[in-house]
């Protein structure tokens, strides 16, 4: 790899999720694939293993079609369960009485992860280079640039730079791409516990006014939880004893589940989102957080990341010519704006209407989980829109 070697088909910068799942989707399509991330295996192995993502169907199919499945270890969706605290009405939701077999699947992010890297090295069409870390990135005519700091060339040249370096993302700003931030104020804190009651492959979900508490299924009668305090109160909740942080989260979540007991380390995030004002810019894509990083409620961020690359990856394959073609490169933005600026919207509203205090704003709550449950077409869409069905459905995730 040098600057003189002619330039790869398609460059992605960052191994996480989506970039590695874009790399994945690739393989098989004759271009040239490579993926540079700044992580070795030691730094992944290293990484937190508290946090848990609950899965679209969409998102588990295009992770079977991978060959990833069976690793993964993953806990189906059987229903869901919403609530609101303070306010009335609820909603529970199973899949078999919609008809279907799971809303999709909890896996462990750091699993994920694990599996996605392993399934990119065992691929002899894509190619995983880490640690490297791309540092610079210049678009000329035919092919951008890159400039990389780990590898023993110093240069590379592709004729597609994709950015998925995550919500921090320094290539996008190289990009001259700018960004709408809204910081929360509050973090997310992942743990995971061990509830008395078996959970029943069911998702729960319950608002509260710093935020939302969610319990998603894992195996061996484990939940993953995540709980969003405001960011003044994160680090003494971090450093509380399992009985105090037990407490805690039982207050905020009640006892549907029994006494819920701590099992593991906690580890917080703090919450923003981050919206890149455009997804292209010459020779360059935007996918994953690096294009639009979301609040977890509703469990959107990885699962709207997986369409951003299944899109790509169907237009790349689907066009014989150039991949950094301009043309190319505006019809992707166009067809994934409608998604994009409906999760963004939708989180955004549901984060800012689920802890209002305002008067009338608990009614509101408790009338939307009504509607919600009670009107077959408000349900069938919430329900086929949280499965990731959205659009057009990407052919990998598409089933006879
Ligand atoms: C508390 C919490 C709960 C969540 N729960 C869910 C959920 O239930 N469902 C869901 O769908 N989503 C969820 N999400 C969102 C999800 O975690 C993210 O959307 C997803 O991980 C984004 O993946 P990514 O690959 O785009 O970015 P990242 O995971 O940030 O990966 C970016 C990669 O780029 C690499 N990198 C950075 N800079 C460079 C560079 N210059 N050169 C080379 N490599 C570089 C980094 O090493 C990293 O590996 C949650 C998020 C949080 C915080």
């Amino acid at each position: 790899m040098n600057e003189l070697e002619a330039p790869v088909d398609v460059l992605i910068a960052g191994g996480g999720p989506v970039g590695l799942s874009l790399a994945l989707a690739l393989s098989g399509s004759g271009l040239s694939v490579q993926v540079i991330d700044s992580m070795d295996e030691a730094q992944v192995a290293a990484l937190p293993d508290e946090r848990h993502l609950a899965l679209s169907e969409v998102s588990c199919r295009a992770l079977e079609a991978f060959g990833l499945w069976p690793t993964l270890a993953a806990e189906p969706i059987r229903a869901l369960h919403i609530s609101s605290r303070g306010d009335f009405g609820s909603l529970l939701w199973r899949a078999d009485e919609q008809g279907l077999g799971r809303f999709g699947a909890v896996a462990r992010a750091k699993a994920l992860l694990q599996g996605l890297r392993a399934a990119v090295r065992a691929r002899s069409d894509v190619a995983l280079a880490a640690p490297a870390r791309i540092v610079a990135a210049e678009a000329g005519a035919e092919a951008v640039t890159v400039r990389i700091e780990g590898l023993p060339a110093a240069a590379m040249a592709a004729r597609l730079l994709v950015i998925a370096d995550g919500a921090d993302s320094a290539l996008r700003r190289a990009a001259g791409i700018t960004a709408t931030i809204d910081d929360y104020g509050v973090d997310a804190i992942c743990c995971a516990v061990r509830p008395a009651r078996g959970h029943g492959g069911t998702a729960y979900e319950r608002f509260t006014r710093s935020g939302p508490v969610a319990l998603l299924p894992q195996g061996g009668g484990l939940c993953g939880a995540v709980f969003v305090v405001p960011r003044g109160d994160v680090a003494r909740m971090v450093s509380l004893d399992e009985a105090a942080y037990g407490a805690a989260l039982q207050d905020a979540f009640g006892w549907r589940l029994g006494a819920l007991r701590v099992a593991g380390q906690r580890v917080s995030y703090p919450l923003r989102r981050v919206a890149a004002d455009t997804l292209v810019a010459p020779r360059q894509v935007l996918i994953g957080n690096a294009a639009q990083a979301v609040h977890p409620i509703g469990a959107q961020g990885f699962n709207l990341g997986m369409r951003d690359a299944l899109a790509l990856a169907e237009r790349l394959a689907g066009a014989r010519s150039d991949p950094g073609a301009p043309e190319l490169l505006a019809e992707h933005a166009a067809v994934r704006r409608p998604d994009r600026d409906s999760v963004l919207a939708d989180t955004h509203r549901l984060a800012l209407a689920t802890t209002s205090g305002l008067p009338g704003a608990g009614l509101a709550r408790s009338l939307a989980l009504l509607l919600a449950d009670r009107v077959e077409p408000v349900r069938a869409h919430v329900i086929n829109a949280g499965m990731g069905f959205r659009g057009r459905t990407p052919a990998l995730a598409r089933r006879a």
